[in-house]
């Protein structure tokens, strides 16, 4: 069996940072595997602009983005198998790979880092009501057969879920010539970006309802309508309150999940984010296994992916030379206001930055965060608003963190 030092799952844009970092920290036996014909993951599909302003300071297109990346891969000479998927890892960290040339291969790592990305909600998972007709499609698949093979999934289009995909696609569809009648979220707020819904829904006067979400699918064979009704706070349907709307298209943005299948294989510990619970590295439970991007939790941002892929890269690097902090764990807990945070845990030894991610559970203005540890306040920072939509963050630098001895918490406060 070949030894591999470094294995990374998924070469999207995760992937490939956590391959550039670790291999400019040392790291030269290390194999990206990804299952698609390109490197890029996701931003393959993303024709939009809107990529790269934290990281470039300049605005790309996804496929701009992702190819500075690539670019990088290949002047660092690091190995990648396309058109090559990951079945299987063991936690002593075997892993099982097949394409069409090799048949099935196991290899050896001696680490592992997991950055296969996010899958999206369907009609089956959100139990949508009605008839099972075609014509209901998610958001990223229809980006994927307009963008990428140049079919427009349908011309009269409701979109259900606010997030950011369904949002440009709102726009996108109607540049190629279909009438988006609506956006419907069940919440009282939009989950997309402020900027997706200024420059997606309002500049081109797509309607967004709020509270509102298909109490039923009506198709024999092609969807015919939708019935949108207001919800109560409960998220019940409230009678009395149905609009049928026409329509051919239903197109659902309704979440994304990550893609743990593997991880769960091995019975790795998970968060309430559906990905593994990492320290601050990236390392799961799992000894010499990192985790990183969608896989790890659903990020609006690309540009926070491609860090987030360096730490995991960094992690594994110090692990490869024996340098990861040891020490015990300490862990992070949610406190008022949060919904969840990463990473879950930090080394008690750890002589680094930390940065703490997470998201808010409501729209909320005017608030502080503060992380605190052992009743002791370690950083307030004032936001004049946080919504869930966006990722939150908190770095502390390295001086703070010496600072905390027992359990973190992070939490809102109001001014
Ligand atoms: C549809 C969509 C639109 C978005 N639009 C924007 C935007 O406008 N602006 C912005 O900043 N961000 C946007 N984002 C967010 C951001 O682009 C993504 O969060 C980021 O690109 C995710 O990178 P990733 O590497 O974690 O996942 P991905 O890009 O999904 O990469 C994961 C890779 O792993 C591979 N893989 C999975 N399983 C296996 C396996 N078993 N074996 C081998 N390979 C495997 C997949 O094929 C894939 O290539 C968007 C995200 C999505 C989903």
């Amino acid at each position: 069996m070949e030894n591999i030092d470094l294995v990374i799952i998924g070469g999207g844009s995760a992937g490939m940072a956590a391959a550039i970092q670790a291999k400019k920290e040392g790291v030269d036996n290390l194999l990206i595997i990804e299952k698609m014909n390109v490197l890029g993951g996701i931003l393959n599909q993303c024709i939009h602009n809107g990529f790269g302003l934290t990281e470039f300071k300049e605005e790309l297109t996804g496929p701009e983005y992702l190819q500075r990346f690539v670019d990088q891969i290949h002047q660092m000479d690091i190995h990648y198998k396309l058109n090559t998927a990951v079945t299987n890892i063991s936690k002593d960290k075997v892993v099982t790979f097949s394409n069409q040339e090799d048949g099935s291969v196991t290899v050896q790592a001696k680490a592992i880092i997991m950055a296969t990305g996010c899958y999206e909600r369907s009609a089956g998972a959100i139990q949508l009501p009605g008839d099972r007709c075609s014509g209901i499609i998610t958001a990223g698949t229809a980006q994927k057969y307009l963008n990428i093979h140049g079919y427009l999934c349908g011309k009269r289009i409701v979109i259900l879920g606010s997030g950011d995909i369904g949002l440009i696609m709102a726009r996108r569809l109607t540049l190629e010539g279909a009438k988006v009648i609506c956006v419907s979220e069940i919440m009282p707020y939009s989950n997309g970006l402020n900027r997706n819904i200024a420059q997606c829904l309002n500049d081109y006067q797509i309607p967004l309802y709020l509270s509102r979400s298909v109490s039923r699918v009506i198709g024999k064979g092609r969807l015919e309508k939708v019935v949108l009704s207001a919800v109560d706070e409960k998220l019940n349907f409230i009678p009395g309150t149905e609009m049928e709307i026409p329509c051919d298209t239903l197109i659902l943005s309704v979440g994304l999940i990550p893609y743990v299948s593997l991880l769960e294989n091995i019975d790795t510990p998970m968060s309430s984010t559906k990905g593994a619970i990492v320290s601050e590295h990236m390392e799961t439970a799992v000894d010499g296994i990192f985790t990183c991007g969608n896989c790890l939790h659903v990020h609006d941002v690309v540009d926070f992916v491609t860090d987030e892929g360096r730490l995991a890269g960094h992690g594994a690097a110090l692990y490869l030379k024996h340098l990861l902090p040891s020490d015990k764990s300490i862990p992070v807990s949610l406190g008022e206001g949060i919904s969840y945070v990463v990473p879950q845990n930090i080394k008690s030894d750890n002589r680094e930055d930390i940065t703490f991610k997470f998201r808010v559970k409501k729209p909320i203005k005017d608030v502080y965060i503060v992380v605190e540890s052992d009743h002791q306040v370690i950083s307030k920072i004032f936001k004049p608003a946080l919504i869930p939509s966006e990722m939150a963050m908190v770095k502390l630098d390295s001086q703070k963190i010496s600072q905390i001895k027992s359990e973190v918490v992070i939490r809102l406060e109001g001014r």
